[in-house]
């Protein structure tokens, strides 16, 4: 029966699928053709014959093939993990008005480095630099790539073959292997722990201090928090010393946060304004964690600072594109015009009060019927910001719901991650955005 010479050649299938889809690249065409030629060889020697003819056997895979391998591989996805800020799941998503702030300059041609008064070369560091200062009252601003990229880039330019201070309880692991001694290293400047891991104070920064220091570093323990017996200088403090000694005080402030978080029942994460006053003299923080924007990393605070750091080789590898500026630009304005909470999902879903969520949770209930019911469950802000606070929520529980389960609802059109919650097979409503819950009905019922 088997017989692997009535196999169609490579070329006599290539022949019929450059008639049957003359559009495609040949060199896609000739893969594919050699790929499922080698497959077809390999299934008859199991004695596993098509049932239909050999030739058109083939053309049916590789169109099949060309179905699921030109789709794109980046998904949109349902988060109902319960978790706000979720890098896995791409941070922030982003507000209606910077989507279309990204779309209207994407599209076409714009004013990035183009001064439209002059007639002349302009700056693209001019579109968010005056936002950002407005907002946290700092004198200057740059944006670059991300939270990363801005503690390299203002290492790099004041700290190469100095010393860096640092408590050691925040020369830390960020998360996705970002550590705060490797990025030291890797940037030239040398690392100098003071104090102990839950204790450092004024004395031990002070003692520190030598004519080789190049700055005062402080980092956010974003992603977890010590408790107990512990210490840590305040930052105001940290300023007073560094100033008396003509020293630059860098603050990594993690996620960075414009509205305070306090205001929802959350722990107090500290604010960019508050490490403005403080005397901060550069605070670097993320784009898309809770400011809620498009990736990037934001620097701000003193002119003169900031001006070596625009200066810097650096600057210009890491410079942010003109959709990132436009998304972050209207993202800004949302908060300058008082709407952050309504416009920017992360403060909308932080802000949504668990009445709401349990009328939509009804609401699902009624649609899907007795394979689902409301439970309470909770949220965490999640994104390396707010370690171990958590928000009440309302979620539904898919009855039975098991690991099969929950891998047809993250393979579902479009892809949903849910969690298990004590056992069970949960959707946290808080992180699904409300626009999503007749997606979140149709994966449900097609996974069930
Ligand atoms: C998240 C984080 C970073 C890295 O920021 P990215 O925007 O992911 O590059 C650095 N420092 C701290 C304290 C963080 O929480």
């Amino acid at each position: 029966m088997t017989n692997l010479r009535d196999i169609p050649s490579v070329d006599r299938l290539l022949t019929a699928l450059a008639a049957a889809v003359p559009h495609l690249p040949h060199a896609l065409l000739r893969t594919l053709a050699r790929e499922e030629v080698d497959r077809l060889r390999e299934q008859m020697r199991q004695d596993d014959r098509p049932a239909v003819a050999l030739l058109d056997h083939l053309i049916q895979r590789v169109v099949a093939r060309l179905d699921s391998d030109l789709r794109p591989t980046l998904r949109p996805v349902i988060n109902a993990s319960g978790v706000i800020i979720q890098t896995n799941l791409g941070r922030a998503p982003l507000s209606r008005a910077a989507l279309e702030a990204m779309q209207r300059v994407g599209a076409g041609y714009s004013n990035l480095e183009y001064d439209l008064d002059a007639g002349s070369r302009g700056s693209r560091t001019v579109h968010l630099e005056a936002l950002l200062c407005r907002i946290t009252g700092a004198e200057a601003a740059l944006a670059v790539n991300n939270n990363a990229a801005a503690i390299y880039l203002v290492l790099s330019a004041l700290a190469v073959g100095r010393e860096v201070i640092i408590s050691r309880g925040q020369a830390v692991e960020i998360g996705g292997g970002f550590r705060i001694p490797d990025v030291l290293r890797q940037s030239g400047a040398q690392l100098v722990e003071v104090g102990t891991t839950n204790r450092t104070y004024m004395r031990d920064y002070a003692a520190a201090i030598s004519e080789r220091t190049a700055l005062l570093l402080r980092v956010h323990t974003s992603n977890f928090r010590v408790v107990g017996f512990t210490h840590e200088t305040s930052l105001a403090e940290l300023a007073t010393l560094s100033h008396e000694r003509g020293l630059p005080l860098v603050d990594d402030l993690g996620s960075g946060t414009l509205l305070p978080t306090d205001a929802y029942g959350l722990f107090p994460e500290p604010t960019v304004q508050e490490s403005v006053a403080a005397g901060a003299d550069l605070i670097t923080f993320s784009g898309d964690k809770l400011l809620g924007g498009p990736q990037a990393g934001l620097i701000v605070g003193r002119r003169s600072l900031v001006e070596q750091l625009k200066q810097h080789p650096l600057a210009r590898a890491l410079r942010v594109d003109k959709t990132t500026i436009a998304g972050m630009e209207a993202t800004l304005l949302s908060y300058l015009h008082g709407r952050a909470i309504q416009e920017i999902p992360v403060w909308r879903m932080i802000a949504t009060p668990l009445d709401e969520l349990h009328r939509r949770a009804e609401a699902l209930v009624a649609q899907l019927g007795s394979t689902v019911s409301r439970v309470a469950c909770v949220s965490t802000v999640g994104g390396g910001s707010l370690p171990g606070a958590t928000l009440p929520s309302v979620g539904l529980v898919l009855h039975g719901g098991d690991a099969a389960l929950s891998r047809r609802l993250r393979l579902g059109e479009p892809a949903l991650v849910a969690r298990f919650y004590d056992g069970q097979l949960v959707c946290d409503l808080r992180t699904v955005l409300p626009e999503q819950d007749a997606d979140l009905v149709q994966v449900i019922q097609a996974a069930l």
